[in-house]
């Protein structure tokens, strides 16, 4: 017996199945049908998703870069939905609330949630569609439902809700506020993918004097002047360093924020920075790179890694509601639940198709009419 989404008649046999995205092997993931998700803990809630996206992380499991990621796993680690079921000891949602899903899923009591440090949970962190079941689904069990759900007001859009998952607050986080962007800086920003131009967002937010956009792709880095970098700088040629340098000139920059993991550009900050500058790394590192210590022993830099906390998601969130961050405009592309293979196509072809962040809308088509 199934039964459709919304429903609200007297027909109240569970579902059995849902659609989701299931990561098999790596380049290998299809949307299936998976048992519905179940409360496992008191403390957990059932969302039903109404919107979610695909994370610059989400291609890096489908290439195989995330071990963690164990076969038969749903992926997907933001999404908006509704709240369909909560455990006994859920006290603050309740079944019909608009909810926002942070990636990070914090216990609020462990030693160090009780610092803020939200990622490194001792029970939670980031476990939405890499250790638990994730949110590219038609359902999904949120643990720790108090402090890991969000209520949305009724007057946020979706779209620009999904974007404070994990986009918006990683921005923010491991980039603006790592970097200590102040008023009057000098900002190198180095990758204009969906987490670059959420840099570049955030960043605005203290005031710089220049934003410098560093990126292969033209596009991207007119995307980045109309989100309001004032220089861009295309790295194809292999002398960014160069421009940069020139552009400022031969000051380097006060903070260069690292968007994208790779050694070369991680190099380029290295290469830029003024003495008494921030380097903040927001890239994903999959191998090792080479600090040139031998130039920067003496130049009163710092450097910072950090995963996404999701601290400031309350505000944020009210930023987004208040129109001073506009978030939807990070969006470009968008898809039902059952196109999402074409979704991942596009998001991963990003230059060919001038995608920024790609939408995934609930599918009224992937629920059988009851039988
Ligand atoms: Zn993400
Ligand atoms: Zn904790």
């Amino acid at each position: 017996m199934v039964r459709p989404l919304n429903e609200s008649d007297d027909n109240k046999t569970p579902r059995a199945t849902m659609k989701a995205l299931v990561f098999h092997a790596p380049h290998n993931v299809a949307l299936e049908e998976m048992p519905m998700p179940t409360i496992m803990h008191a403390t957990d809630a059932i969302v039903r998703i109404t919107t979610t996206s695909i994370c610059g992380t989400d291609l890096h499991i489908l290439h195989g870069d995330v071990p963690t990621i164990s076969a038969g796993r749903i992926l997907g680690h933001e999404g908006v939905g509704i709240v369909e079921e909560v455990g006994a000891n859920v006290l603050d949602f309740h079944v019909g609330d608009k909810v926002l899903i942070s990636l990070i899923t914090s216990c609020g009591r462990c030693s160090f949630c009780r610092k803020g440090m939200f990622s490194h949970c001792r029970t939670g962190g980031w476990l939405l569609g890499n250790s638990i079941d994730g949110t590219q689904a038609e359902y999904v069990r949120i643990p720790y439902a108090d402090t890991s759900l969000y209520l949305l007001p009724p007057e946020v859009d979706d779209e620009a809700a999904v974007m404070l998952s994990c986009n918006l607050p990683t921005g923010l986080e491991c980039g603006s506020i790592s970097g200590k962007v102040k008023p009057g800086d000098v900002v190198a920003i180095i990758g204009a993918g969906p987490v670059g131009l959420a840099v570049l967002l955030t960043a605005q937010l203290y005031s710089p004097a220049e934003i410098i956009m560093i990126d292969l792709d033209d596009n991207r880095l007119e995307t980045a002047r109309l989100f309001g970098a004032t220089q861009v700088v295309n790295s194809m040629d292999g002398k960014a360093t160069e421009q940069i340098m020139a552009l400022t000139r031969n000051a380097g920059v006060d903070v260069a924020i690292e968007a994208v993991g790779l050694p070369a550009t991680f190099d380029i900050c290295q290469s830029i920075i003024a003495p008494g500058g921030r380097i903040a790394i927001v890239g994903v590192h999959g191998t090792s790179v080479e600090l040139h210590l031998e130039r920067l022993w003496a130049a009163n830099i710092s450097l910072t890694t950090r995963l996404v906390d999701t601290g400031s998601t309350p505000m944020l969130l009210k930023m987004v509601q208040t129109g001073n961050i506009d978030a939807k405009k990070l969006v470009s592309h968008r898809f039902k639940l059952s196109e999402i293979i074409k979704a991942y196509d596009t998001f991963g072809n990003a230059a060919r198709e001038h995608a920024l962040k790609v939408i995934i809308k609930e599918d009224l088509f992937c629920n059988p009419p009851p039988r």
